[in-house]
């Protein structure tokens, strides 16, 4: 059965809605990427979401809320630094993990005692949380370890027949995930670099840690930054600028078809074995443009995806993030 795809006006929120309170799953536009959405206090709709997403038990979901006072239903002990960032980035791209109440299952926070919240911006989130009448868990709407959708259609590709409804609000505006705050420890440390910026956070925490990117660190802190992620079927090189033709050369000799991603316009020499897509120097039109072009590579068919690094601060943090996770090799 194909999934439907439903414009998402009022009448289909309202549709959506009632598939949640009933234990269904609900893709839908977030100001960040598409989620998937399931009742988040629901253990068996939760279940569900794991099960259609192909993703492990112990990745722990995101839980989005309407109103600030919803944070109180599911968190413990929020401290004070809790509530200024609230007042300062939500609604909006950033998750806050604090101790869960007894109210959250274990099934939605991967079986940890903490539970990550945030309250998203995107009209259409917000309107189908409020209808839900509850707090939806909603990690991205792909086949885990894809690159995340940006649009309807890339939720189609990854979930056709595995869920209810696709609410179609068109291209998600920022394109990358929330940034996932760490507020139980001091400093707080994040745990994933998203739409909110670390020099944003520092503005009102002062000292924020930045997860290592050491494995072992990673695995413990945040389940869901240990694997392959975010990849497309092409294997993906990261190229320093200088570095960039050289290896292109190299993949396309050996007889592979390349695909390029690059933000300074360069000669190429044509060739069928080459697309090349021109990427926006703009960091926020990049981090909006990326996981579609990764999508689109594949579509192609190209065996190696060779990527232009990008700038390590702002955005280019996420983005970075994004690109050296999607070009980690899969656990044996
Ligand atoms: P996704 O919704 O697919 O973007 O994935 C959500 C990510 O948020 C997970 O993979 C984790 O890395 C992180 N996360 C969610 N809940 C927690 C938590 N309680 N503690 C630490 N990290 C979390
Ligand atoms: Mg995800």
């Amino acid at each position: 059965m194909r999934t439907e795809i439903l414009r998402a006006d009022e009448t289909a929120i309202e549709h959506a809605a009632q598939i949640i309170r009933s234990g269904g799953l609900v893709a839908f536009p977030t100001e960040t990427v598409y989620g998937l959405g399931a009742d988040a206090l629901n253990a068996d709709a939760v279940r569900k979401i794991f099960i259609a997403k192909e993703r492990p038990f112990d990745d722990p979901l995101i839980v989005h809320i309407a109103h600030v006072h919803q944070l109180e239903l599911l968190a413990r002990h929020i401290p004070q630094r809790a509530w200024d960032l609230v007042k300062k980035f939500w609604p909006g791209p950033l998750t806050l993990v604090l101790p869960k109440t007894d109210r959250v299952p274990s099934v939605t926070t991967g079986g940890l005692d903490t539970v990550a919240v945030r309250a998203p911006a995107h009209p259409i989130a917000r309107r189908l949380v409020e209808l839900s009448e509850r707090p939806i868990a909603a990690p991205s709407a792909n086949r885990f370890g894809r690159p995340s959708p940006t649009t309807a259609q890339h939720v189609r590709e990854d979930l056709d027949g595995r869920i209810d409804l696709i609410l179609d609000g068109g291209p998600t505006p920022i394109g990358v995930e929330s940034t996932v705050l760490d507020l139980t420890q001091d400093p707080p440390m994040i745990l994933r670099p998203g739409g909110v910026t670390l020099e944003a956070l520092q503005e009102i925490l002062g000292e924020v840690r930045l997860l290592g990117s050491a494995l072992s660190e990673a695995a413990k802190r945040s389940p869901g930054t240990r694997w392959r992620h975010y990849a497309p079927q092409a294997k993906l090189i990261l190229a320093e600028p200088a570095e960039l033709e050289q290896i292109v050369g190299d993949v396309l000799r050996s007889g592979r078809r390349v695909g390029v991603m690059i933000r300074e316009s360069r000669l190429w020499t044509a060739a069928d074995s080459l697309r090349v897509i021109q990427m926006p120097l703009d960091l926020s039109e990049y981090a909006r443009r990326l996981f579609a072009a990764l999508r689109e590579l594949d579509a192609h068919g190209v065996e190696v995806i060779v990527v232009e690094r990008v700038e390590e601060r702002g955005l280019g943090r996420a983005i970075m993030d994004r690109l050296r996770k999607a070009a980690q090799t899969p656990p044996q």
